[in-house]
């Protein structure tokens, strides 16, 4: 697919895998947790720029482009919203969020900052099951589709009783356990298993 893609909306799915929930302490949820970033957040390029003196965590992600307009009316209608799949980085401010959470506020701040969804653009038609991330050739996060808790349908079933959807629009869906900081000079891998890799450098 090619790069001139207009996304939309960007939707994060927070704690959809049991091993990242509790490695942050935080319960296994009942049902998908959604929070959102700005349009103006995406990076889909190769440098992602840190703010200083900031503890910015990579969370590797499986990212859905939606293809359509409207709104599912079934688990089996909400697969032909998918039109490609591919992966992200959502960053975290995650100092900030942790101080966000303890005083019950939104997350935004610390989800939202300049660059802060990192997309390759390379959609595929098909999603293969595994996907990783190497900081410096070293694994940082693996994680395949089974671990996940809530699936791709049952996402966007449940974010179509929230919004309309817009072709465009883009699903973070959430984190395998293994976030930590990234570090300028970090040189980073991102892909499915079996697929090329997106490598992306920190500056
Ligand atoms: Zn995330």
């Amino acid at each position: 697919m090619s790069d001139n893609l207009k996304f939309e909306n960007i939707y994060c799915v927070g704690r959809n895998f049991v091993g990242h929930a509790k490695e942050l302490g935080n319960k296994v949820p009942t049902s998908p947790i959604i929070f959102q970033k700005s349009n103006s957040a995406v990076n889909t390029k190769e440098i992602i720029k840190i703010p200083k003196n900031k503890k910015i965590e990579h969370e590797l992600e499986i990212v859905l482009l939606i293809g359509k307009d409207g709104v599912p009316n079934s688990h089996e209608d909400a697969r032909t919203f998918i039109s490609g799949f591919s992966i992200g980085l959502d960053l975290t401010d995650r100092g900030l969020q942790t101080e966000l959470k303890k005083k019950g506020l939104p997350w935004f701040s610390s989800k939202s900052f300049q660059g802060s969804a990192v997309i390759d653009t390379h959609f595929r038609h098909e999603c293969p099951n595994e996907f990783y991330l190497t900081v410096n050739q070293k694994i940082r996060q693996e994680g395949s589709l089974k671990q996940m808790i809530f699936s791709f349908e049952e996402i966007i079933l449940h974010l179509s009783k929230i919004v309309d959807f817009k072709k465009g629009d883009i699903i973070f869906t959430g984190t395998p356990e293994g976030v930590a900081p990234l570090e300028s000079g970090d040189q980073i891998e991102m892909g499915f298993i079996s697929h090329p890799p997106k490598k992306l450098f920190v500056v």
